[in-house]
């Protein structure tokens, strides 16, 4: 993929993924697809649109190949599903994703209650969804997402090295981009910096994304710190939905809105209106009615003369 340049980042939603499998209800198809067309509408290039699980484990992603046959209507949008196996990336491979994204525990309490699986057993998954790849879809990314690479609430601390050898032996197994999540919401800035200044270290302009949490509060300044050290992909979901809040009032997922923001304020172009952007929380509620959505930005409104240095390109 092409890295943005150093007054420029690219933002990733996750929300219909990682926001709709978090929620109880199942947002219909129908409305996914507007909820899509608004978020393209407001100038995001990347979003994870569903994940390839069995129906009856996750029926919110039941209609996954719909979804993505929607999502790639729109042109210049890259369109990205999770896989947790190699059943589920043949589904997103044939369905046609331009990337997969590979979720990877560090955490070995971790891994094994989500996946069933250990840290190593993904690694091995991973090559094989690598293999089938490289034999009948050339071209697609695979993105290993390094979860609990901060902390776990199972195993509490998870050892850096072991994150470091981790994205290693990804990198190695096939993956094109190794990125690193807070799935628990336990990161801080210097432990963030320190992370990712080791794996680009390690890994070169394969390091990949930045996933935090805002669970106690730090998901905007683990953000920063993962910029300042030279990430300049990040993950974040519209109105915070979804990575399963631990406290009430908090968000899980970074909230979007908030992290572009943030980025435009600083004169970091993100490619999104942030108008747009929050126009396209109303065809998320819809959706799903009566589901919390979070966000400063959104709450607050605005700031007075507000200009958008990035507007002007979408
Ligand atoms: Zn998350």
């Amino acid at each position: 993929m092409t890295s943005p340049s150093i007054s420029e980042v690219l933002i990733s939603e996750v929300g219909p993924r990682d926001g709709l499998q978090s929620v109880k209800a199942t947002m219909p198809t129908a409305d996914k697809r507007r909820w899509l067309d608004a978020l393209v509408a407001s100038g995001l290039r990347e979003i994870e649109v569903c994940s390839f699980v069995p129906p009856h484990l996750m029926p919110q992603m039941a209609d996954a190949s719909e979804v993505v046959h929607h999502a790639l209507s729109h042109a210049g949008v890259a369109v990205l599903a999770l896989v947790p196996n190699l059943k589920g990336a043949e589904a997103a491979l044939t369905a046609g994703v331009h990337k997969l994204t590979l979720p990877v525990s560090v955490s070995r309490a971790h891994s094994l209650a989500n996946v069933r699986q250990t840290p190593d057993d993904m690694v091995a998954v991973l090559r094989r969804v690598a293999a089938l790849r490289d034999e009948r879809f050339p071209g697609v990314g695979i993105e290993a997402g390094l979860s609990t690479a901060f902390g776990c609430t199972l195993q509490g601390v998870v050892p850096e090295d072991e994150v470091i050898r981790l994205a290693v032996a990804c990198a190695e197994a096939g993956a094109n981009e190794v990125g690193l999540s807070d799935t628990t919401g336990m990161a801080n800035p210097a432990q963030t910096r320190r992370l990712f200044q080791r794996l680009r270290a390690e890994l070169g302009d394969k390091a990949g994304s930045a996933h935090m949490h805002n669970t106690r509060g730090l998901g905007l300044a683990n953000c920063l710190a993962a910029y300042d050290v030279g990430v300049r992909v990040f993950d974040g979901s519209q109105g915070g939905l979804g990575g399963c809040p631990h406290a009430p009032g908090a968000s899980g997922n970074v909230v979007t809105e908030d992290l572009v923001f943030m980025f435009e304020s600083m004169g970091v172009h993100t490619g999104v209106n942030l108008e747009k952007l929050l126009a396209a929380r109303a065809p998320l509620q819809a959706g799903l009615p009566g589901e919390p959505l979070y966000g400063m930005v959104p709450e607050a409104g605005l700031p007075l003369g507000w200009t958008q240095p990035g507007a002007a390109h979408v």
